[in-house]
Parts: structure tokens; C-alpha cells; sequence
């Protein structure tokens, strides 16, 4: 099974190391990425798993530190080829963006038609030849991250698209190939066995350009099953969920086939499982200014009307609504940051009953560009 990505080249039970060449400096030399490639001995799929690809997110790199190992690669069946650095200029700034990109570096993936009229930056060109990578060896992929500060480990499972603009056969086609790939997707989710939350709605996905993040990418441009695991404190990864995430990981290895045992159990954090699925939203939002404290932590089941926050002005007293309550029953993600907000600030993320299907056709008016 020769498998190389840029210097690291794929050896049988072993681990190998290398770099790949992201982009060159202005200044010479050259940003290389970190790749580590762990190969078994016996044939079976290839699974990438990257992190890092916002700068102020460090959890997922102690989790592949801790999970890519020579033992590991010993009994191994197929490959992992692994970046734990995705954005090495945000990584050592602790930025979440590069410096040489402005504007989020996770959202520069290729969505197979791009209306953009803007030249792509150096880094999208560099992502855009990745990416090729990526759908040439992957078979799945899996991208770490982190959210707030004692955010909940959560997975983020974005919707899979499919054409429906063609003839009723094709449209068919089209629809059964995206069902299969999203019962895949939900397979993984359950292997994992952390908190799911599906990604926003239609229109706000697309919105937001989810559909070009590296999983958004893999799952709706290469038809790779993939998800995005958010790891809770980015800057100061918390012990518990890096526990956890290394589990739930060697869990999904073990249902794709890649690794023997039995599944491990799942500790050391919350599991959110309200019996029906959640999409993740910004809420509730403060209508006037001021100084917010918080009655909920993350992985709290709240109901409609009940007490999220407490709202004050600058010298303590009570301000606008007095008390923010929940529009939605849910659970919480986590308290975004910050305390001292303007009106329209979201102060909590939550999972939200999501009625959408997570297999849809894409709008009509997107392929118009
Ligand atoms: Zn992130």
C-alpha cells in the first residue's frame, strides 16, 4: 500500500514522519505542514485525522500525540495519515487565523462551484491542493477542534447535499448516494459516542460557507464520511475530553475495522442524549447592552422559559429583560465568551430540536452562482 504525503512516506507497522509544503515565504523558506503516517500490516482503509486548523485550538494535537503510536501502527489494518497542525502561523500566534489569510482559515476548502470572485490567498491555493490529497487517499476524515471555554466534546455533523436539478433517474441516483453516505456519517457519529449536534439549517449553512470547512468539503464535494469533533477549552486543553476524544477516536477505528477489541466506554465527561436530534444555535441574545452572568454551564438540559443569565449595567443593576430565559427546550453547548456584551450577542451556544432531514437537496438558486 504506497502511501506518501509530501516527505512521509507510508512503511508497513511502522509510524512514519515528514512535512509537506504548504506555501512559500515572501521572506524564504517555507511553511511546511507536520504529517505522521502509521501503516498496519494488513490492508484495510485510509483515515486522516487533522487538527489545528484554527491556531487557538490545541486539544486535537495532544489527542493525536496520544493516539498516533508505534504500537499502534503495529496493529493497524490500513492507514492514518494525520496533520496535527493544519495552521502552523496560527498555531504559534495562537490566533485562530493565519496571518497571510484574513478571515477564517476553515472555510477555504473547494465546494466544487465557486462563485467567489475574490483571487484566492496563498493559503486557499495551498488547501485547494491538499484537498486533492485528501479525495485521492481518503477514505474517512475526521477534524478536531475546540469551542469555548468549558465547552462541552461534542460532534458537529454537517448535512449531506445532493443535486436534484436533473432527470427524475438521475435525481434518484442522486438521492441514494447521498442516503448511504449519511447513514455512514451517523454510524461514525454513534462509534464516537460523544454529544451530536447537527450542523445549522439549510440556509445558514450555506451562509456561512460550513460547506467549504475540511469536513464540509469531504462530505459534500469527495462524498468522504467525515465530522468535525469540537474538544470543548481550545487554549488550555481540559484532560477529561482529551480522555474522551481518544476513545471515542480508537472506537471509530474499531468500526471502520481498523483496529481489534472491544468498544471502550465513553468517561470523564457529559453525554447529552435528549432522544430526539439537536442542530447548534446562538442563543438567547441580548436586546440591550451590559454585563452578563450565567445560571446554566455546559451540558445542562434546559427547558423553555427557564433562567439562562442575569443581566446588569456597568455599576450592577439590573438592566432590559433583568433575566435572559431560554426561547427553546435543549441543552448547552456551552457560555460564549465574554461577559460585557453589546445587543444582538448570542451568551450561549444550544442544541435545539432539529426537525431537518440531514440528507437534502441543495437549493435551486445555488448552482446559479
Ligand atoms: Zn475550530
Amino acid at each position: 500500500m504506497p502511501t506518501t504525503l509530501g516527505t512521509a512516506k507510508a512503511t508497513a507497522g511502522r509510524l512514519s514522519y515528514g512535512t509537506y509544503d504548504l506555501l512559500h515565504h515572501p521572506t524564504g523558506g517555507i511553511e511546511q505542514l507536520p504529517v505522521m503516517i502509521a501503516q498496519g500490516d494488513r490492508r484495510g482503509p485510509t483515515f486522516w485525522l487533522t487538527a489545528g486548523i484554527h491556531g487557538n485550538e490545541h486539544a486535537g494535537l495532544q489527542v493525536l500525540h496520544l493516539l498516533l503510536t508505534r504500537e499502534l501502527a503495529r496493529r493497524l489494518h490500513g492507514t492514518i495519515i494525520c496533520i496535527p497542525a493544519l495552521n502552523p502561523a496560527g498555531l504559534r500566534t495562537m490566533k485562530r487565523e493565519a496571518y497571510y489569510h484574513h478571515g477564517d482559515p476553515n472555510r477555504l476548502f473547494p465546494d466544487g462551484f465557486d462563485p467567489d470572485l475574490d483571487h484566492p490567498s496563498v493559503l486557499e491555493q495551498a488547501y485547494t491542493r491538499l484537498f486533492e490529497e485528501v479525495r485521492s487517499t481518503a477514505d474517512f476524515w475526521i477534524d478536531l477542534h475546540n469551542t469555548w471555554t468549558g465547552s462541552l466534546s461534542m460532534i458537529y455533523r454537517d448535512r449531506v447535499y445532493y443535486r436534484d436539478d436533473g432527470s427524475p433517474a438521475a435525481n434518484k441516483a442522486a438521492r441514494l448516494e447521498a442516503e448511504k453516505l449519511d447513514a455512514r456519517i451517523g454510524e461514525m457519529c454513534r462509534a464516537y459516542g460523544h454529544s451530536v449536534l447537527n450542523e445549522m439549517g439549510c440556509e445558514a449553512y450555506l451562509h456561512d460557507k460550513l460547506h467549504r470547512s475540511t469536513t464540509g468539503a469531504a462530505v459534500n464535494v469527495a462524498r468522504i464520511p467525515a465530522l468535525t469533533m469540537e474538544l470543548g477549552t481550545g487554549h488550555m486543553p481540559d484532560p477529561h475530553i482529551v480522555g474522551a476524544c481518544l476513545a471515542g477516536l480508537k472506537n471509530v477505528l474499531r468500526w471502520a475495522g481498523m483496529v481489534e477489541g472491544e468498544h471502550e466506554a465513553i468517561t470523564g465527561i457529559k453525554v447529552v442524549d435528549l432522544g430526539y436530534p439537536c442542530r447548534r444555535r446562538g442563543t438567547p441574545r441580548l436586546t440591550v447592552p451590559g454585563v452578563v452572568r450565567h445560571f446554566v454551564d455546559a451540558g445542562d438540559i434546559v427547558k423553555k422559559g427557564d433562567a439562562i443569565a442575569e443581566l446588569r449595567d456597568i455599576w450592577g443593576r439590573p438592566v432590559g429583560e433583568k433575566i435572559l430565559r431560554s426561547e427553546y427546550d435543549g441543552w448547552i453547548m456551552g457560555r460564549t465568551h465574554g461577559i460585557v456584551r453589546y445587543p444582538g450577542a448570542e451568551i450561549c451556544g444550544m442544541g435545539v430540536r432539529d426537525d431537518l432531514p440531514t440528507m437534502l437537496p441543495y437549493p435551486r438558486s445555488y448552482f446559479k452562482g
